[in-house]
């Protein structure tokens, strides 16, 4: 058995994740993700697929990020004809996620256009519209966490739970000749995997026996301080009771899924405790609403350790879903707490709010999440004294605070590149392991001779160990070495 994997995207950057399997008897993709950050990446999403999307025969989708899932609707859009297997948490955040997206990219061509023929350029048509994701989500077909489907002949896959988001799945992959099942390759497309006591997700199920790992390593090369859940609600409380005494807005620019509902969780839960003063929570995005939605349908998937249920129905919620109810926001005197998107303040209502209260000493502006280079919230963690939002500058009198709390990722952790594996036989994808960027960033994938794979967390190591200890007892052969298999 042959099985060629192709890099089309995530390498030498985070965003884009999308692996090209061939065989001899079809093709499929794992993820399909749109490029995310600088422009140059962007303008990635503009060009043709390094394949024939109406070539492919099935796609794998490991979870609902949009740097997972973005570009499925011009893979559809462009001939794709197959179906598209995901859990039903993430089909259920892909049906709020992907229109979204569509209608973003009809809106930033829309701007880009005025400015095009202003110039006397060549008008862009969008990467795709909200029409095309809406007849994408036709495509999905559900698949039940460890549970085998077929994908085309001669392979098969099985979902795990990855802890990263709902829904989210590490995918084994295994692809036989049929009679002889000995010569079967399996395969373990992790796809992002969540950290150490992520709030909300269970930890990482441990599948077993794999000749190859696919790891992403989004915060490989570095690491940061263990974290318990209740040393982050503690640091979390610290900064709203700070926020608190200085008697205006708490602003949170917040990532609309997952990272939202875990700051409703905490900050509920903190409330309910008498931790922090109750004040009224703005939930100020209608993406969040939905996917808030969306969290409290599949909250028995989530960690039974949280009420999740009660905390996103709790009533000091406020859903702000119309432009005039977030307006009307802007009117409030006194401690309250907004969360509104994007994260890095890049876009979203969020830019409102800040516009709003950034001069004004009496504002926090807490950032929970990584903030890019070139982005508003970079500019403000780097201490700037003043902003330009929507044409004004603003000058920046309000305290700006940042958490590091709540990442979906693993890290590097101790020890990640004592594995033995030598660089350039061991690659990770979605980011770079301690000490070095790999270098090769196509075509290339590694395996798993030994349990202990670059880039990856405490959590994701265990869950790689157990699966290559496993390997050679269950399989009754020594542990695979480096080499073997189809490369190009
Ligand atoms: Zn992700």
């Amino acid at each position: 058995m042959s099985v060629t994997v192709r890099f089309c995207g995530a390498s030498r950057t985070v965003t884009g994740s999308c692996y090209l399997f061939e065989t001899r008897t079809g093709r499929f993709l794992v993820d399909c993700g749109l490029f995310q950050g600088q422009k140059t990446l962007k303008e990635l999403n503009y060009g043709a697929f390094p394949f024939q999307p109406a070539d492919i025969d099935a796609v794998l989708l490991t979870h609902a990020h949009i740097d997972h899932s973005g570009l499925l609707p011009k893979l559809v859009r462009h001939g794709f004809a197959g179906r598209i297997h995901a859990t039903r948490g993430t089909i259920d955040l892909c049906s709020y996620m992907l229109p979204d997206a569509g209608s973003i990219q009809e809106s930033e061509v829309l701007t880009l256009n005025r400015r095009n023929v202003a110039r006397g350029r060549k008008a862009i048509v969008p990467i795709y519209t909200q029409a095309d994701a809406i007849a994408a989500l036709q495509s999905f077909t559900p698949v039940e966490y460890e549970k085998w489907i077929d994908v085309i002949p001669g392979v098969r896959a099985r979902y795990w739970n990855a802890g990263h988001l709902l829904g989210s799945a590490s995918i084994e992959i295994e692809c036989a000749d049929g009679a002889a099942s000995k010569q079967s390759i399996r395969i373990l497309a992790s796809g992002d995997i969540g950290p150490d006591a992520k709030l909300l997700q269970p930890d990482p199920d441990a599948p077993s026996g794999f000749d190859y790992v696919i790891s992403e390593a989004t915060y490989g090369d570095r690491e940061r301080p263990a974290t318990t859940p209740a040393e982050r609600r503690a640091r979390l409380a610290g900064e709203v009771r700070d926020a608190a005494t200085r008697k205006g807005a708490l602003l949170i620019p917040a990532f609309a899924v997952e990272r939202t509902q875990e700051l409703i969780v905490d900050l509920v839960d903190l409330m309910e405790h008498s931790h922090i003063p109750s004040a009224p929570i703005f939930l100020d995005s209608p993406l969040a609403i939905r996917a808030t939605e969306v969290f409290r349908n599949h909250a028995e998937s989530l960690d039974p350790e949280v009420d999740v249920q009660r905390l996103l129905n709790s009533s000091l919620l406020r859903f702000t879903e119309t432009v005039e109810e977030s307006k009307a926001i802007a009117k409030l005197t006194g401690f309250h707490i907004v969360i509104a998107a994007s994260g890095m303040c890049d876009a979203g209502r969020i830019r409102h709010h800040l516009r709003n209260w950034l001069w004004n000493a009496r504002g926090t502006v807490l950032l929970v999440g990584f903030q890019a280079r070139g982005t508003l919230g970079r500019f403000l963690v780097d201490g700037a004294t003043a902003v330009r939002i929507q044409g004004n500058e603003i000058k920046v009198a309000a305290t700006i605070r940042t958490i590091d709390d709540y990442s979906g990722h693993a890290d590097g952790g101790t020890g990640a590149m004592d594995c033995g594996t030598p660089p350039d036989q061991a690659r990770p994808v979605s980011g770079a392991w301690r000490g070095t960027r790999h270098r090769r960033p196509r075509r290339t994938c590694f395996r798993t001779h030994h349990p202990c794979v670059p880039g990856v967390s405490a959590a994701a190591r265990r869950h790689l160990r157990t699966v290559s200890q496993r390997a050679g007892a269950a399989r009754g052969r020594p542990p695979p070495t480096a080499g073997a298999g189809s490369r190009r």
